[in-house]
């Protein structure tokens, strides 16, 4: 074992950092969904094959990659969307790390291929082992697909914690949810083996919803609630109250289920904190504690809940995957969502139908 430092080479490290932000097909799929709608797409396709696993290829009409960019969006790194620590203390896109891509060209053989609106055909780059090559024309709409094969081909290790090509399906399928939930204005399709799963048309654009802000009750009644529905069915629908709360920079609205319609699990559980899908123990606890009276403690409740605040007031920047985040005023955040929720829960929960699981 040889004892001196060195620094690792490119590939070894971008292979490491896959292990955190691109741990199965799933994440990969993530980050490529908000990579997309950081691109401004209203229509984004994937394809899927074997899980993932084998293909994932993901095709959005959003405003492209330049050729010249082409081989840096796959450094480690580099982004279009931050270029300071100011942007990154008031980031509003999905993505501000730049690493994504070139964790995928690490451990995956992928090809990225784009074109802008000002391009008269595309270009494409691919990446093996980390080599990118010279970009080539390509014929592509405007917009861009990116192409992932045989992901963990070249870290066999890592390749081995991935689960059945059922289970690593699944879990892309949760992922799109996600991305889907949050964005009722675009349009998404997922398509598993050649087989079409989901055909999410798009709702209204949120300009044209022009309800957010003045009616907060009012911007989940259109797109938004028949997105909540096509995607978690109608019984979760029939059993939701809508939520809607403002209280100084800070608004709460979605639906959120009576308890009969509660879950062994948390699997029906989708909070978003401006528009990014996290788990944190701030709003958990808060909203826990608003069913406490209506839900038996064994059982978990369902929701689609948005909170939005100022981007300054919340910190993203925790996890890799910024599937958590840190608020600067939690405890103010704690209560306003405990209050919202236990205000749109009260209501029902009087004539009796909120009781039923007691
Ligand atoms: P990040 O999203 O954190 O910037 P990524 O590695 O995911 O890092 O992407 C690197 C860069 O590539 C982005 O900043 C963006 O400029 C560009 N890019 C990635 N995906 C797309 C896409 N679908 N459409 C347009 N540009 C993209
Ligand atoms: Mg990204």
């Amino acid at each position: 074992m040889p004892s001196y430092i060195r620094v690792l080479p490119e590939l070894l490290i971008n292979q490491i950092a896959a292990g955190e932000v691109i741990e199965r097909p799933a994440a990969a799929l993530k980050e490529l969904l908000e990579n997309s709608l950081d691109a401004g797409a209203t229509d984004i396709t994937v394809q899927l094959d074997n899980g993932g696993i084998k293909l994932l290829r993901i095709r959005d009409n959003g405003r492209g990659i330049v050729r010249d960019e082409l081989a840096l969006a796959l450094m480690r790194h580099a982004t279009s969307k931050i270029a300071s620590l100011d942007d990154l203390q008031s980031v509003e896109s999905m993505g501000f790390r730049g690493e994504a891509l070139a964790s995928m060209a690490a451990v995956a053989q992928l090809t990225l291929s784009s074109r802008t609106a000002h391009d008269t055909h595309g270009w494409m780059v691919e990446a093996i082992d980390g080599r990118i090559s010279e970009a080539a024309p390509a014929s592509h709409p405007p917009g861009t697909t990116i192409e992932l094969r045989e992901l963990y081909f070249n870290t066999p290790a890592r390749r081995k914690f991935l689960k059945s090509e059922a289970t690593e399906f699944a879990h892309c399928e949760e992922a799109f949810k996600r991305i889907a939930l949050s964005r009722p204005d675009v349009g998404f399709s997922l398509q598993h083996n050649g087989r079409t799963v989901w055909q999410l048309n798009p709702g209204l654009r949120i300009e044209d919803r022009g309800l957010r802000g003045e009616d907060d009750g009012g911007w989940m009644q259109n797109a938004a609630l028949k997105r909540v529905a096509a995607l978690l069915g109608a019984e979760f629908g029939n059993a939701a109250v809508p939520v809607s709360g403002s209280a100084a920079n800070l608004t709460l609205h979605g639906l959120a289920a009576l308890p009969a319609y509660s879950r062994g699990n948390r699997d029906a559980q989708y909070f978003f904190v401006n528009g990014r899908f996290v788990r944190d123990k701030v709003a958990s606890h808060a909203l826990r504690q608003a069913y406490q009276d209506i839900l038996h403690h064994q059982r978990h409740p369902a929701f689609v809940l948005f909170l939005e605040l100022p981007a300054e007031q919340v910190d993203v920047n925790v996890h890799p995957a910024k599937s958590e985040v840190r608020f600067r005023e939690g405890q103010g955040i704690h209560q306003f969502i405990f209050h919202t929720l236990q205000q749109a829960l009260a209501a029902p929960a009087l004539s009796g139908a909120a009781t039923q699981e007691r």
